[in-house]
């Protein structure tokens, strides 16, 4: 008898399909009394490092049947407006929270704070942006100076013209050192000239002026929202360092961790959600999406563990 022949499946094509059905059903009852739709409450468009416009974001977030959507571009609201209008014209049965991304620094750490639901004209943030546009705009030029040194005299020039109108980031800078074949991957970008390893720094990495974290968190809350830590796992921190963070955020009187991203492992889940119950601290969740790739999306495998209470729950 002839053999049955197998089709071959990708490995990628495999994992994606097991991540896609980790987060159904769409609404989900939560045991501790909460219920939502879909959620995404961490997400970038092209007004700062994302690659995709605020329209075609929520194009893509309805197409994935999300609810409720929160933008979160880095020090900056100019996304919000576009998206609102967007959503009014076209009738998107999307909720979308007003949010931002401000990049703090603490004890030599950046430590990016996402803000939520707050009044988007309130005077206190939109001065806080514009001192950290400006702090933006500075490095980037100290950067582009550091570049030319390393050979690459276009670096500022080219950097800007991708951002056009939005933030400027190190994102941007990785952009153009990757296409124009100076390193093979955004990454190696950090790694080899724009990031920093504990005290390592790189050959154009340029110490920022950002606000501080209690700034920060003052002025979400002066204009009515609410402030989380963005990726608590993201920043190299030793668990001790982890904790003083946490610590310091709670007595900056900051109101929840981030504890789901699409790659955090049930472990890893399980472990923020202990520092919530510890230190009496909401949760959010999101994708921090920035462009469409295989192993982040919109939405996806975000539900917060049982025994969260969520970042939403302070919004009423
Ligand atoms: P900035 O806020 O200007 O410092 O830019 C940082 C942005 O670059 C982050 O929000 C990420 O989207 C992106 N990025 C990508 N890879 C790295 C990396 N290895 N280290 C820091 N940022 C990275
Ligand atoms: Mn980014
Ligand atoms: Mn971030
Ligand atoms: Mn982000």
């Amino acid at each position: 008898m002839k053999k049955p022949t197998r089709k071959k499946v990708p490995i990628e094509d495999l994992i994606m399909t097991l991540l896609s059905t980790t987060d159904f059903p769409l609404t989900i009852e939560k045991r501790d009394g909460f219920s939502h739709g879909r959620i995404d409450l961490h997400s970038h468009t092209n007004c700062s490092d994302g690659s995709l416009s605020p329209q075609t974001l929520l194009d893509r977030a309805n197409n994935y049947q999300i609810d409720v959507l929160a933008i979160t571009d880095h020090d900056t609201l100019a996304g919000l407006d576009i998206a609102q209008r967007y959503i009014n014209e076209q009738n998107v049965p999307i909720t979308l929270i007003t949010g931002i991304e401000i990049s703090t620094a603490w004890q030599g750490f950046e430590i990016h704070i996402v803000g939520h639901n707050f009044d988007q004209h309130n005077a206190q943030l939109v001065q806080l942006i514009s001192q950290q546009q400006q702090a933006r705009e500075q490095r980037a030029l100290t950067i582009g100076e550091k570049l030319a040194k390393c050979g690459f005299p276009d670096a500022y020039h080219d950097a800007k013209k991708l951002a056009g109108e939005g933030s400027i980031t190190r994102a941007h800078f990785a952009k153009v050192l990757f296409q124009q074949g100076h390193v093979s991957t955004m990454q190696k970008a950090f790694d080899q000239y724009l990031g920093k390893k504990g005290r390592n720094t790189q050959k154009a990495y340029v110490k920022p002026t950002w606000c501080s974290i209690e700034e920060a968190v003052e002025a979400i809350h002066a204009a009515g929202g609410s402030a989380v830590i963005a990726h608590p796992i993201r920043y190299d921190l030793s668990a001790k360092w982890l904790r003083r963070l946490i610590v310091h955020f709670k007595e900056s009187a900051g109101d929840g961790l981030e504890i789901v991203l699409p790659q955090m492992n049930p472990q890893q889940r399980q472990k923020m959600l202990n520092y919530c119950l510890e230190y009496d601290l909401h949760a959010s969740t999101g994708s921090d999406f920035h462009h469409p790739n295989k192993w982040a999306d919109l939405g996806k495998n975000l539900i917060l563990p049982n025994g969260a209470k969520p970042v939403w729950a302070l919004w009423s």
